[in-house]
């Protein structure tokens, strides 16, 4: 197995956290490294979800393992993931990203999700999710259009969480 690396997690307001991710043409050696480092990253975080152009990369690719912390691992990965088919009935979860740490909030989505992806061999699957499984594929590929979970929020609130981030990283940059 290749050296695994931790990599840094872009926080808002990184400007390529709005960057448009491009497809992946061809499952490589360069997609598997990435996918490892980014199941590292994220369980090292800990989170249990991560989109690649949260470490910088702007690919179409995404980590989840939904595993409660009694229960083994269980790494799953989507390559190009699209989504095919949405519910008209929504859900409401507490969502929370490693974009924007220790901020949660309320969002409403389709309830199930219908997902077309690639696996590490560039095999193409159907995946239909619902529940926490559906919050989080529609959460990820957001993050692959440069949409983040603040953006489903009030104006108001985004604003608030925005103003407070953009604060802390002038400090950050003060300082630094
Ligand atoms: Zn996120």
């Amino acid at each position: 197995m290749a050296d695994m690396a931790l990599r840094d997690i872009l926080i808002i307001p990184d400007k390529r956290l709005r960057q448009l991710s491009e497809p992946v043409k061809k499952v490589d050696a360069g997609i598997r490294t990435l996918v490892e480092d980014m199941f590292e990253t994220m369980y090292d975080a800990p989170g249990i979800g991560l989109a690649a152009i949260q470490v910088g990369v702007p690919k179409r690719v995404v980590t989840l393992d939904l595993a409660k912390k009694e229960e083994p691992k269980s790494p799953q990965v989507f390559v190009n993931p699209e989504i095919v088919w949405a519910s008209d009935d929504k859900a409401i979860h507490e969502e929370g990203c490693l974009s924007i740490p220790e901020y949660y909030g309320d969002v409403e989505r389709p309830a199930q999700v219908k997902v077309k992806y690639l696996d590490l061999e560039g095999k193409t699957h159907e995946l239909e999710a619902s529940g926490l499984l559906a919050t989080c594929l529609q959460h990820e590929i957001d993050h692959l259009n440069g949409v983040l979970f603040i953006d489903h929020l009030s104006k108001l609130k985004r604003d608030r969480v925005l103003k407070k981030f953009s604060k802390a990283a002038k400090r950050a940059a003060e300082t630094a």
